[in-house]
Parts: structure tokens; sequence; C-alpha cells
């Protein structure tokens, strides 16, 4: 839960999701579609279904305890080396090194490396430190300790180089260049781009479609949604109306827009257009997607959804209550 998200915000998830699954054999036995529930939010939703994967396979396979291993841990999936030496030294003591955005930022810093951190130079020679400076005993304290290091004192922005415990070690504070270091590789420039997002309504239920393995949040129910391209001859109702055929088999009489949002994923910077609508024809072309499901307003609050659609979602929860 913590890879790429701050300890505030999974603070509430970890709690729900320990109450919900105490033990590995519970999440193992769960249903995937309530992990992505309890995930539902939090975003990197692969974190969530992989976990559930290395539990199954763990029960399956290892009677539901975890390996003792760095090599038996990495083949789980969703287990790199970070992970599996995070698991081995924080749960085990065992003594392995790690290597995250907090204890790279803080030996980029004491070595003062001028290269970009993600290149495989960079990549050993932090392995190398990060290796050597690792204590014999309690080696999860200290591998704790190096990441709250980096976390609090050692920051992106304003490294406090006069409270840090190791500045005579810091070879970027004795040259004035912490400010300079970790290089990074430049970011790829914000993309803007529009989608549209359909909520289907018949006989007071929604049509709501299971994101495939390769869309965005697979796994996740969404409302038909698609991307919009100003650049094309033919106008956004109609690029609408093809790309929900396409989705969902039915052909559609598009309504009114009844909201916009804009968020953010990755490097992409998204205007979403909600419209209602309602079908055309009850037929379906054949050969369609399968995942389909309609669900009540009552449902939909069970469905695990992305962070938008679940705003749609609570939209028309909104809309109804003013409508009785
Ligand atoms: S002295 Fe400054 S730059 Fe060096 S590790 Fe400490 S906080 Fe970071």
């Amino acid at each position: 839960m913590l890879q790429q998200t701050q300890v505030q915000t999974v603070i509430p998830y970890f709690e729900r999701f320990c109450a919900a699954f105490p033990t590995l054999s519970a999440l193992a036995a769960a249903d995937e579609q309530q992990v992505l529930q309890l995930w539902e939010g939090l975003g990197y939703y692969r974190r969530g279904r992989q976990l559930h994967a290395a539990a199954r396979v763990l029960v399956e396979t290892n009677g539901g305890a975890i390996p003792r291993s760095r090599p038996a841990l990495e083949k789980l999936p969703g287990i790199g080396r970070y992970t599996a030496a995070a698991i081995l030294s924080l749960a085990f003591d065992v003594r392995e090194a790690i290597l995250e955005a907090n204890t790279i930022r803080l030996f980029a810093r004491l070595a003062a490396l001028p290269l970009e951190t993600t290149t495989a130079q960079a990549q050993k020679q932090l392995w190398a430190i990060s290796e050597g400076v690792l204590p014999r005993k309690e080696v999860g304290l200290f591998n704790q300790a190096l990441m709250e290091l980096g976390s609090l004192i050692c920051t992106p922005q304003s490294p406090q180089c006069s409270a840090c415990p190791v500045a005579d070690l810091c070879l970027a504070n004795r040259k004035s260049v912490q400010h300079k270091i970790p290089v990074v590789k430049r970011r790829p420039p914000v993309e803007k781009i529009r989608e549209a997002a359909v909520v289907i309504c018949r006989r007071k239920k929604i049509l709501l479609r299971q994101c495939g393995p390769k869309e965005r949040w697979s796994g996740l129910w969404d409302f038909p949604r698609m991307q919009i391209h100003p650049s094309r001859k033919w106008p956004a109702e109609e690029q609408i109306g093809e790309a929900v055929r396409d989705l969902t088999g039915y052909s559609v009489c598009l309504g009114a827009r009844f909201k916009r949002m804009t968020h953010a994923v990755t490097r992409y910077q998204i205007t979403l257009d909600c419209y209602e609508a309602k079908l055309a024809s009850t037929r379906r072309k054949s050969g369609s997607q399968k995942s389909l499901r309609w669900v009540s307003l009552e449902e939909l609050k069970d469905m695990p959804l992305s962070v938008t659609g679940r705003r749609i979602a609570q939209q028309m929860v909104e809309d109804s209550r003013a409508d009785t």
C-alpha cells in the first residue's frame, strides 16, 4: 500500500484491509472484487490484485507461511527486490539492504552521486552503498531509521542539514550540492486529453462494464468511458456513440452532459465529460463485450469503482434523492 503513496493516506485503508482480512488465509479466500473494493480510491490497483494473488500462492503452495529467503519471495506476484528485502528485514530482521525513494535520495546525497538515479550504473552504486552500511543486528530498525531520515530530514526540496545526524559523512553537504542531488530524469510534459463517461439507464438500472486486464482500472467496474479526439472530423457525440457500441454492443441515444470534472492520471490531465444516455434498442451487437452488468443505485455502492466512477455514482445518488 505504501508504494507511491503517503503514510497518512494509507493508514485508514490499511486498518480497513486488516480488519477485513486479518490473516493470509482470509485474504486468499476473498473474492478479487472484495479486495478491489477495499482498495478503492487508493489507486495503483495492480498492487491490490498482486497482493491477493500472492496470498493465494502462499496458501496453496506454502501452507500460508511467508518464505524467509529473498529468491522465494521474489517469485511471488508483485514482489521485487525492494519489497522482498523490506519484508525480510522489517518482519524477520534478516540482513537485507533496501532501496526506495527515501533511501535513494539519502544515499545519492551522502555519496554526491552525479548520476540520474534510475540508470543501471547509479542503481548498482546505490545498492552497493545500502549493502555496505548494513549493521549485523537490528537490520529492520536500521532500515526503518534510514527511511525516516530520508523522509523527515533529507527531504526532496529542503534537506535539514543542520539537524542531520549524518551531516559529517555527507559529501553533498560538504560540497553544498544537496539541492542538485539526486539528479532526476526530466519528466515528460503533461498532456491534456478529453474523455467521456456515459451513464446508460434502463428500468432504474445502470449499465456498468468491468475493465479488461490491459485497461487503466483493470478489474474495477466503470461506466462506459472513452477518449474523445477533438482532431477527428466527426463530432464528440458520434465518437461517443460509436465507442459505446464497441464497448457494450448497445446503440444509445445520448442525452445531456450532467457533469464535467478534471483529474490527473500519470502525465495526463483529463477533462471528463459525463453524459446520460438511454438505449436506442435493447438488441446487442453479437460478439460484443461480455463483462457487463445492469445494477441498481443500491448495488452500485458495493461495486469497486475508479475515483471518478465513484464521483459519478455519488452524483447519481444525490440526484435521485433530490428527485424523491
Ligand atoms: S547532510 Fe543534508 S543532504 Fe546530507 S544526508 Fe543529511 S540532510 Fe541529506
